[in-house]
């Protein structure tokens, strides 16, 4: 699918946006906060299980911003995500 040219133009307008998500945690790894770069409205995509920076899918939590003031973020995400 080829985006129109004033999607095109949109998206290189927008700057990055992330918002943050929480991902579930596995047996001993607790769970943590990743970066979810936004491409659509918050409110679109509340609740909804998206593909984190660091590449693992975490539900996006739309009243948390990222980057968060918490300890128990991801290590990898405030990396590529500050
Ligand atoms: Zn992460």
């Amino acid at each position: 699918m080829v985006p129109e040219a004033a999607d095109v133009l949109r998206m290189m307008l927008q700057t990055t946006v992330f918002a943050a998500a929480r991902s579930r945690s596995h047996g001993p790894t607790a769970a943590q906060w990743h970066a979810v770069e936004l491409h659509r409205p918050t409110a679109e995509i509340d609740g909804a299980c998206e593909l984190t920076v660091c590449g693992t899918l975490a539900r996006v939590a739309p009243d948390q911003t990222w980057p968060l003031p918490s300890t128990d973020v991801c290590p990898v995400c405030a990396v590529l995500a500050p």
